[in-house]
């Protein structure tokens, strides 16, 4: 007997899984089902996620140095990189200010009774209490690592930025480093063998990861958080279901169904891992295979992307900023709106792309505007089910960014060639 298509395996695993959950949530946590299963599952799904992690860091490596070693001798090179800027800025701001403007028009948090602070606060784990400046300081200063130590400790920023200095580098020796520019590519191509196998059992990780989140989360705190949640998830949704669709027709004429059909895999691995690093090896594969994007401008427009470029995170934190000072009763004003809005990007940009990153990032929003960080206690509770949705949307917009400028830079190729 044939299996069906990875995809349609990976998306029956997502249904079956949240159902299985929202089955062992109705048992209730003291429920044996609950307590035999949920181990089972967490080891499962965790195991998934580990091999996943495994592969990131020889991933990134390799494929941010082979691919600017690459594009840096490619004659369009400055062209790429300034449109690669301009895109993962200009979509990032446009996702934090639909996210002002949803929470503006819906007001969510105004209505919330306030003892759920008291009550979320007791049992929160306090992130560091860091203001703007300390935070610049901290993150500046975790860019320029050692290699051995970022890798060792499966820092991705770090490794980027090493990996985008060793590409130039290589692509500055030019012919003579080309033993190291072919010796990275084939690193690259072995190591996305082993993804491939990886991706086999996806299905049995996505089943466990949304089956384990669904059955533990509380319904009583949903409720109450409805409305903030719904106005956040609309706007993730209409960002991903309009903004990018239409990016990408206007720019490249791609259709949107078809779109969504070849990337399906990477979004359910997004929403099932709540980590954009956890799924760049899926977010390669799509884009190469699937998408057909070229290696070249894939290999470091991906990684990249996986670890600045957070467009769903950017919605989230302005949103969430702005619902925070409904509970608390503050009225920002345009002014410092947009020092939200800001900082919402700044945030995005510095989240790492593992779970709930953003939520840590959230506090340099919050302080920003002189808003009680002890908020975000609230937000914790349901932050992976919200995490789930916008690192989708983080992937989504890796995946459209790379279509967009493999269409741009094919097109500059052709005006060349023509001239
Ligand atoms: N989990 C997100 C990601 O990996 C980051 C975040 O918003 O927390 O893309």
């Amino acid at each position: 007997m044939r299996l069906p298509s990875l995809n349609v395996q990976i998306l029956a695993a997502a249904v079956f899984g949240a159902l299985a959950g929202a089955y062992l949530n109705h048992q209730g946590s003291d429920s044996p089902e609950q307590q035999s299963l949920l181990p089972v599952l967490q080891l499962t799904g965790g195991l998934f996620v580990d091999l996943l992690k495994m592969v990131l860091i020889p991933l990134v490596f390799t494929s941010v140095a082979s691919g600017v070693a690459s594009l840096g001798g490619h004659e369009h090179s400055g062209r790429i990189w300034r449109s690669t800027l301009i895109y993962y800025l200009g979509t990032t701001a446009l996702a934090a200010v639909l996210g002002l403007i949803l929470m503006n028009v819906f007001e969510p948090g105004k209505g919330l009774q306030i003892n759920l602070f008291d009550q979320a606060m007791s049992s929160m784990n306090r992130p560091d209490n860091l203001t703007l400046p300390e935070f610049l300081h901290t993150f500046l200063r975790s860019i320029f690592v050692s290699p051995v130590k970022a890798m060792a400790e499966g820092a991705v920023l770090p490794t980027v930025i090493f990996a985008l200095l060793l590409g130039l580098s290589i692509a500055r020796r030019g012919e003579g480093a080309d033993a190291l520019r072919n010796l990275l590519s084939e690193v690259l191509e072995v190591v996305l063998v082993m993804v491939d196998w990886i991706m086999r059992i996806a299905p049995v990780g996505v089943f466990a990861l949304l089956a384990h989140l669904v059955a533990t989360q509380q319904a009583g705190l949903f409720a109450n958080l409805a409305l903030f949640i719904a106005v956040t998830m609309g706007g993730l949704f209409a960002h991903g279901l309009i903004v990018f669709p239409g990016i990408l027709l206007l720019t490249t004429g791609t259709k949107p169904w078809g779109f969504f059909r070849s990337i399906q895999e990477a979004l359910l691995t997004a929403f099932a891992t709540c980590s954009s690093s956890a799924t760049l090896a899926v977010t390669m594969r799509v884009a190469r295979e699937h998408l057909r994007v070229a290696p070249r401008i894939a290999k470091f427009i991906l990684p990249l992307g996986a670890t600045v470029n957070m467009d769903g995170t950017a919605l989230y934190e302005a949103g969430a900023a702005l619902f925070v000072a409904n509970l608390a009763g503050i009225d920002l004003n345009v002014l410092q709106q947009g020092v939200v809005c800001l900082m919402a990007i700044l945030a995005s940009i510095g989240a790492p792309g593992l779970p709930s990153a953003g939520m840590v990032t959230m506090i340099m929003v919050l302080q920003s505007v002189g808003l009680p960080i002890e908020a975000i206690a609230i937000l914790l509770p349901v932050d992976r089910l919200i995490d789930a949705v916008r690192t989708a949307i983080n992937v989504e917009g890796d995946l459209v960014g790379s279509v967009v400028i493999d269409h741009f830079s094919r097109q500059a190729s052709l005006d060349h060639r023509s001239d």
